[in-house]
């Protein structure tokens, strides 16, 4: 950008008003008219996906319910037995061991505590998040921002 008075090339550039016209001056030619502002140069909003979070969380693993099966016969216990070591209903046990339900994290410890296996994996969870990099939100980007 230059001044449009003495064309001296700066970015330190401020509006005034001379009679009535704004000019975009220099710091040094300011005082030729009325200050208005600092001149904000108008960037253009760039975006930028930025990788804001990882976030880990545990997670039971797939074919946990074929580990349980083949720990606890290997153990020589029935579902039963199973059952009352770790405090669950056989029914619990039995939906487990069928793969109908995944065992909440709680069980899935003492489990793996009781068969010697494992059955918890950490999963990592990317959280991209787009910002716009000169801060001049949108509003729809605020929306955004505030539901996280
Ligand atoms: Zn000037």
């Amino acid at each position: 950008m230059e001044c449009e008075i003495c064309g001296r090339k700066t970015d330190d550039l401020y509006v005034i008003s001379v009679e009535g016209t704004q000019m975009l001056v220099c710091r040094a030619c300011k005082h030729h008219g009325v200050f208005i502002s600092k001149y904000r140069a108008k960037k253009t909003a760039q975006k930028k996906a930025r990788k804001i979070e990882e976030e880990t969380e545990i997670d039971v693993v797939e074919d946990y319910n074929e580990r349980i099966r083949k720990a606890r016969k290997e153990f020589g216990m029935e579902q039963e037995d199973l059952a009352k070591k770790v405090n669950e209903k056989l029914s619990v046990i039995k939906k487990i061991e069928q793969g109908k339900m995944k065992p909440p994290e709680k069980l899935a410890k003492k489990l793996e505590k009781l068969l010697k296996i494992e059955l918890l994996q950490t999963v990592k969870r990317e959280h991209i998040e787009t910002k716009l990099k000169t801060g001049a939100l949108t509003l729809g980007d605020i929306v955004k921002i505030k539901k996280k």
